[in-house]
């Protein structure tokens, strides 16, 4: 066929397609139950609970569900439910901390040499035991002009190695602005990390699109992705393809989970979580323990728990392929390993 000739100035841009995957996502309880078959008597629970944290899943996430199966790993992770209504001591808004950590809108730091700017208040996903499921976001996202004042403060401090773009999901930006803030990035001679914190990659992975390796690997900073998928059936063949594009284009690559009851709590889900994150090109990096979340309490998995979980893994992987298992408690100058025979304080925020 001939293309025809576009009459000028009437067809906008076609928007990429990860962002018409966006403009898309299921965000009605009932859409949800619709469309993978079940029941709903589980529809009264899923809008009460979604007004709280609403629910938003891309339609390519939601096709890894198994349709009939309420407990499917993955369908757990975004369904509104009951639970989340229940009020448990211990789980709070702020689980971290975090307020006290902002040195300034957009820019936490709580370790040393490491900061971790909010690049977009938004996620492609709203996952229920999110620890900034309360975050207010709306004071937290800075503009062009806060975002230069942003730059400067990182120039002026030396002690400053990494820069990590988190959010929100920082990949929800158009590649423009990308770019843009990694150049500036990129022009302050005391960083040399860039480290993006994204599970866009995973829920959409047109994300990943002809542009975005380039992006993150062309400057003179060096790139290290951390996705964030929980369970072996997020990482479909589209997953692994934009993960080899991002390999491909020489980033290193790897995955943080959350250890989440009903999810991924057995050395069965775990130990294929890391076999195909590796057949991803992906390592296994931190598995966290919940963060103490108001509205997630019935994910929550004891430290003991996890501890067992961790070490018969380790006697079924190679040591690579078994994630460290970590504790954030806020104030502690790094993320809390969990090890046999150490015991955690019984403090929990
Ligand atoms: C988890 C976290 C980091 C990264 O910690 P690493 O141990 O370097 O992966 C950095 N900044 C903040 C605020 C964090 O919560
Ligand atoms: S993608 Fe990350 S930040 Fe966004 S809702 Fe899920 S866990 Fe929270």
């Amino acid at each position: 066929m001939i293309p025809q000739p576009t009459p000028r100035g009437q067809t906008p841009p076609a928007s990429p397609r990860w962002q018409a995957s966006l403009s898309d996502l299921v965000t009605d309880p009932r859409e949800l139950l619709d469309l993978l078959g079940l029941d709903a008597g589980l529809l009264p629970a899923a809008l009460a609970a979604d007004r709280g944290f609403r629910l938003r899943v891309p339609r390519e996430f939601v096709a890894r569900m198994q349709p009939g199966d309420p407990a499917d790993p993955l369908l757990r992770q975004v369904l509104p439910v009951g639970e989340e209504l229940a009020e448990v001591a211990g789980f709070h808004g702020d689980p971290l901390a975090e307020a006290r950590h902002t040195r300034d809108a957009g820019l936490l730091q709580k370790y040393q040499g490491r900061v971790l700017l909010i690049v977009s208040g938004a996620c492609a996903v709203n996952c229920r035991y999110c620890f900034r499921r309360h975050f207010p976001y709306d004071d937290n996202t800075p503009d062009t002009a806060h975002w230069e004042s942003l730059f400067a403060t990182l120039a002026a401090d030396s002690s400053i190695e990494e820069v990590i773009l988190s959010g929100g999901d920082p990949l929800m930006v158009s590649n423009r602005r990308l770019t843009w803030i990694i150049t500036q990035l990129a022009a302050i001679p005391h960083v040399t990390r860039l480290r993006i914190h994204t599970r866009l990659p995973v829920v959409v992975p047109a994300r990943v699109d002809d542009e975005l390796p380039g992006i993150l690997a062309g400057s003179r900073l060096t790139p290290v992705v951390v996705i964030h998928a929980n369970h072996a059936n997020e990482l479909d063949d589209a997953v692994a393809a934009a993960m080899g594009r991002l390999a491909d284009a020489g980033i290193a690559l790897l995955n943080q989970a959350v250890l989440l009851r009903g999810v991924n709590d057995s050395v069965t889900a775990q130990g294929a979580l890391s076999r195909r994150l590796f057949a991803c090109r992906v390592l296994p990096y931190y598995l966290h323990l919940l963060d103490p979340v108001a509205g997630a309490a019935h994910f929550d998995v004891s430290d003991a728990e996890g501890t067992a979980l961790v070490q018969a893994l380790a006697a079924t992987l190679p040591g690579y392929l078994v994630p460290r298992l970590v504790r954030e408690i806020p104030g502690r100058p790094a993320k809390t390993p969990l090890a046999a025979g150490i015991a955690l304080p019984p403090d929990r925020g």
